[in-house]
């Protein structure tokens, strides 16, 4: 049985109205009321869909990314640099939307931001498994997969550009390309993936980008702390943290003498760790005293 979605033209033809960078003295926000609004829906079926580039203006911030790409999770992250001076203001839900749902009640585990020498990208919202996940806006879900670290994922595009990540499902309700709406469930909770317990890993990113989540919400009240999310360079100061957590991070991959070692992962073989570091087992074993064959400790200490 074909689905039939329904595409609306309304949310790009709003998005434009917003989505220029603006000085903050000169932004003016756009009320709503006053402007017309076509809501004359067209019909799509699933073997349209297969070619999102086609049907590039039905789909969410069309504008802002050159495609809808529902393979890799990330799209390639946006030069912080071209925001300059800038605060490039984004409407985080239209009025016509159904706002914003807050995707799970539960306590926050793990904020935003470095973390054991490395960044945390999003916040982990602890729950059971099998607990329903919503949608934090209205979109269309461009990945729902399953993904070797954030495990079954959903990543929904919403209209201003902004997507929203959900990661470490147990199942995933939805389809590439569906479209969803606020409190709509995407998936049930749970422990898949680089995960050590049951949790939500909810993620905010703009053209790839991070966002710190609690720029725009309360984790404690589940709700917005404003309408609108003011992009500015200072938005993205993490990425400074980020970098030195990183270098901080390799400097420590280093022993006394300089030389890098390696400590031992799940899954590790000779071979994945050799091709890691554009060597070959046969050196790796010579280095440190072992036999091809060796079988290697969790936390084992290699000199690579
Ligand atoms: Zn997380």
């Amino acid at each position: 049985m074909k689905k039939v979605i329904s595409i609306f033209f309304f949310s790009c033809f709003l998005f434009n109205a917003f989505a220029g960078i603006a000085e903050k003295k000169t932004f003016t926000p756009l009320d709503l009321k006053k402007e017309t609004v076509d809501t004359i829906p067209f019909v799509i079926d699933n073997d349209e869909l297969e070619d999102f580039s086609d049907s590039l203006v039905s789909l969410p911030s069309s504008d802002l990314y050159c495609d809808f790409d529902t393979v890799n999770t990330h799209y390639a992250k946006f030069n912080i640099n071209e925001l300059k001076d800038s605060v490039k203001e984004i409407a985080l839900y239209d009025k016509n939307s159904c706002g914003y749902v807050h995707p799970f009640m539960g306590k926050v585990t793990s904020d935003f931001g470095p973390r054991k020498r490395r960044y945390h990208y999003g916040t982990d919202i602890d729950l059971e498994t099998g607990d329903a996940i919503g949608s934090a806006f209205d979109g269309r879900v461009r990945i729902a997969k399953k993904s070797k670290t954030y495990g079954n994922v959903v990543v929904v595009r919403h209209s201003n550009g902004l997507e929203t990540y959900y990661a470490h499902l147990s199942k995933i309700n939805v389809e590439i390309g569906q479209e969803v709406f606020a409190g709509q469930i995407v998936g049930l909770g749970g422990n898949t993936g680089h995960s050590h317990g049951s949790h939500l890993h909810f993620e905010i990113r703009y053209l790839g980008q991070p966002i710190n989540p609690t720029e725009i919400i309360s984790f404690t009240e589940h709700k917005l702390i404003c309408d609108t999310l003011s992009l500015s360079k200072k938005t993205f100061d993490y990425v400074y943290e980020a970098k030195k957590a990183a270098a901080k991070n390799f400097a420590s991959s280093k022993n006394r003498n300089g030389k890098k070692v390696y400590s031992v992962k799940k899954g590790d073989t000779l071979s994945s760790i050799a091709r890691r570091y554009r060597t070959t087992p046969k050196v790796l074993c010579k280095k440190n005293g072992l036999k091809i064959n060796s079988n290697l400790r969790l936390g084992q200490k290699l000199k690579v």
